[in-house]
């Protein structure tokens, strides 16, 4: 049965081909996320020939002034997995109305191409998230999953409704409002990561990615009072088929 990391950053790795090589021997599948279109041909480039990960390409929130959305869409046909992307309206975070208009822009593209897999950040934006993704019929066409989601429960219904998938971590299960969310979503819905490593951090490894999802599954396993690895396994294999 196979454990995936379904959202972590191959690209804040000191060195990401030792990571992958270490997940490789412990049977570990990851959906590695890049914050930047360079970052996703760094990793690449050090993935070759390794099913076990899957590269996203990634323009996230907090770099949308750096990196360039033309190269974005210059790589996008080479890929399916597509993350970190999304919309962070935080006051702490800048650059609110570009964020919105790239995001935008990716959704459109990733709707017309379809059968892309998302990775999304909705931080303070999971409705205008949703906006989006339903205006340019992405949730449609392709498997959107929401990591972290920290939105309003009606946003939550709104997003299930829609057809969406939830990467759920540690730090995330941990909370009172997920205590209660998470009680909500499918089982056919749910996925589990960590978004390992923290940026410039050398000193993760597998078996603490390993130990982290053991951990957020144990989370979920209390609150929805059932035994998930089996469905957990299922839910990555549809994701990937
Ligand atoms: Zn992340």
């Amino acid at each position: 049965m196979s454990v995936a990391d379904a959202h972590l950053h191959l690209d804040f790795f000191a060195n990401p081909a030792a990571f992958a090589q270490e997940a490789q021997a412990c049977g570990l599948q990851v959906f590695a996320n890049s914050v930047t279109p360079q970052g996703f041909l760094a990793t690449t480039a050090v993935t070759q020939g390794m099913p076990h990960v899957r590269i996203g390409l990634g323009l996230h929130p907090w770099w949308v002034n750096e990196a360039s959305i033309d190269d974005f869409f210059s790589l996008l046909p080479q890929t399916r997995w597509v993350g970190e992307v999304g919309i962070d309206l935080s006051p702490k975070r800048a650059h609110h109305e570009q964020q919105v208009n790239t995001f935008a822009q990716i959704a459109e593209r990733c709707a017309r191409d379809g059968d892309k897999v998302l990775s999304l950040h909705s931080v303070r934006a999971a409705d205008v998230v949703l906006d989006i993704l339903e205006k340019t019929g992405c949730t449609r066409s392709c498997s959107c999953v929401f990591h972290w989601f920290s939105g309003s429960t009606e946003a939550l219904w709104r997003a299930i409704r829609a057809g969406c998938w939830f990467s759920v971590n540690e730090m995330q299960a941990g909370t009172r409002r997920a205590k209660e969310q998470l009680k909500l979503i499918p089982a056919d819905r749910l996925l589990l990561e960590t978004d390992l490593p923290p940026e410039g951090d050398a000193s993760t490894h597998a078996a603490d990615v390993l130990a982290s999802l053991e951990r957020v599954r144990n989370q979920l396993e209390r609150i929805r009072r059932k035994s998930m690895a089996e469905q957990l396994a299922l839910n990555w294999e549809h994701l990937t088929l």
